[in-house]
């Protein structure tokens, strides 16, 4: 346990609940809108006033934590266009965390105390209170999409017997080795599918780009993503 990052985020508390009830109502109550939710908080924060206040510090770390748990759930089951109530309570989220080992990573430990953990997905289910102060956030939300792919195509490629380069997938691969969000359990690039309740044409013509064992032109398909 991080016990400063703990004490921060507690005495901002009260205010994190509210924004993430706010900026879950301002998308779809589905799974798919949860994450994107997340990734307005996550934006809002990185990209919030200087110097940080503690709320957007204490905002940014907990939203991360959301969003990585709710990619985890996206990558592993078929359910983006599922309301989120589906995925239980928040008692249930924080037991599925606990079984699934997500609070617990090689290089990071979630600070949060469970019922912290229960708390903010129950804020996410509750869709009350007000967003963070900025909007959009798809960015990020197709910028986790298109590393994932990535990531899983180079890691793919690698293990079929092409050789690690300086190109961006396996820089990726090697600078963050262990994070539940660039690592879906099976690594395949068709999994960022379920990320989206439909097709989107920009991520079939990705996923075919990266069919190719060139890593530069994966590369390339990648930039083409609009992304970088
Ligand atoms: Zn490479």
């Amino acid at each position: 346990m991080n016990r400063g990052a703990a004490r921060q985020i507690a005495s901002v508390w009260p205010q994190l609940l509210r924004w993430w009830g706010g900026a879950a109502a301002q998308h779809a109550p589905t799974v798919h809108g949860a994450w994107l939710a997340t990734c307005d908080c996550v934006r809002i924060a990185a990209e919030g006033p200087r110097p940080v206040p503690r709320s957007y510090a204490s905002l940014y770390k907990a939203s991360l934590g959301l969003n990585q748990s709710l990619l985890a759930v996206l990558l592993r089951m078929n359910v983006a266009d599922a309301p989120l109530t589906a995925l239980g309570d928040g008692e249930q989220f924080m037991a599925w965390c606990d079984r699934e080992g997500v609070l617990l990573g090689q290089v990071e430990v979630c600070a949060g105390s469970p019922a912290q953990i229960a708390g903010a997905w129950d804020a996410l289910l509750s869709r009350d209170g007000e967003p963070p102060p900025s909007t959009g956030g798809t960015e990020l939300a197709r910028r986790q999409a298109a590393d994932i792919a990535l990531m899983a195509a180079t890691y793919q490629g690698l293990r079929r017997g092409e050789d690690r380069c300086g190109c961006l997938g396996c820089r990726m691969l090697s600078d963050r080795p262990d994070s539940w969000m660039d690592a879906p359990p099976e690594r395949h690039p068709q999994a960022v599918r379920g990320l989206y309740p439909a097709p989107k044409p920009w991520l079939e013509r990705l996923l075919e780009g990266l069919e190719s064992t060139d890593h530069d032109r994966r590369e390339a398909a990648w930039r083409a993503a609009d992304v970088g």
